[in-house]
């Protein structure tokens, strides 16, 4: 067990500073990886501030890893010293179960390892530890659960791919997002801009449905053909009826019945941002048209790579702000007022 420099969260009242954390040499199937850049998502902020009621301190965050192999164990041979590598929202799985052997970790039925604040039996017979995350210099991670990141894409750009990434990239592919349809993605955040992205590069006709109009410009940047102003009652009834598929990756409870009006019978709209309740929906709007509402949770390992895949061959990275390790307390600061353009990202170099 070696010292190594973090940031950590020593209470909920969401101040980061800095931390000595210790890692696992490297066991006979681990990967060791010298981070270098690490991503800032929405959900360090809420395990920081315990908004989900179930967070250890000292917690170090972070898990949109991007990195360099510094060692690897006897057993691994995927991997070699010098490989750029990512981690994300998982770090361990049972890898017996039924989801697990459908390449659905997260899903885990006996509960994966999160990347941080999860508890973590790190075989020695000690007492559990607890999983610290990406905030830091250094992470020793199972070698099935560490990724291969094509060396044509940005480093710093591609760290959000780890959770923003699959996590918007895993619905639009399961639900065969293809050109010849329409797809609008709703919410214009970290998660949104990578939806229009990824949904582009599939080759649909994306949509960027806002309720704020000044979000236009920048969307059809990132690669919307077309923009929906929720406020403008004309725009929603000419695209009523017309989506094959809508992303929504709004982040709190809200009224979903006039995006239900926007699709096309037999076609689902996919929660990836909300994870509080809804308003009540009608269910006349779904019996109608013979329309599904659904949700999706990041994504496996495997789809997590041919996500990675897809973006060095389709040159899709995530729009960022550098900052130094530092300014992480501003930044989170910013994050609380939606002042980033789309994803603060750690330089690792910068402490
Ligand atoms: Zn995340
Ligand atoms: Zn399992």
């Amino acid at each position: 067990m070696k010292a190594i420099s973090a940031y950590a969260a020593k209470s909920d009242d969401g101040h980061m500073e800095p931390h000595d954390i210790k890692r696992r040499a490297p066991g006979a199937h681990d990967v060791q990886i010298d981070i270098q850049f690490c991503g800032v998502c929405h959900s360090d902020l809420h395990a920081v501030k315990n908004d989900w009621g179930n967070s250890n301190y000292p917690l170090v965050p972070g898990h949109e890893i991007i990195g360099e192999v510094s060692a690897v164990g006897d057993k691994v041979s995927n991997f070699k010293v010098g490989d750029t590598v990512g981690v994300g929202c998982m770090v361990d799985s049972c890898q017996t179960c039924a989801a697990c052997e459908e390449h659905l970790e997260q899903h885990c039925l006996n509960g994966a390892t999160m990347t941080y604040n999860s508890k973590l039996d790190d075989g020695t017979g000690d007492e559990e530890e607890i999983t610290q995350g990406g905030y830091s210099k250094r992470i020793v991670v199972s070698d099935n659960f560490v990724l291969k990141v094509p060396e044509n894409l940005d480093k710093a750009a591609a760290a959000p791919l780890l959770c923003a990434g699959i996590t918007t990239y895993s619905p639009l592919h399961q639900y065969g997002v293809k050109k010849g349809m329409t797809v609008g993605v709703i919410g214009l955040g970290g998660l949104g801009h990578m939806g229009i992205k990824f949904a582009a590069a599939m080759g649909a006709h994306v949509v960027m449905i806002t309720t704020s109009e000044e979000k236009a410009a920048d969307a059809k940047k990132l690669g919307a053909h077309d923009v929906l102003v929720t406020k403008d009652k004309d725009s929603m009834k000419k695209w009523r009826g017309k989506f094959d598929f809508l992303l929504n990756t709004i982040p709190v409870g809200h009224d979903v019945n006039p995006y239900l009006a926007l699709l096309k019978y037999n076609s689902t709209m996919c929660f990836v941002g909300a994870i509080e309740p809804l308003k009540a929906v009608n269910g006349a709007y779904m019996i109608g048209g013979r329309k599904a509402l659904a949700g999706s949770l990041i994504g496996g390992i495997k789809e997590t790579q041919e996500m990675l895949d897809f973006c060095g061959e389709h040159n899709v990275v995530s729009e960022i702000e550098k900052i130094d390790m530092q300014d992480i307390n501003q930044a989170f600061e910013r994050m609380k007022n939606n002042d980033v353009r789309y994803r603060f990202v750690i330089d690792m170099q910068s402490f």
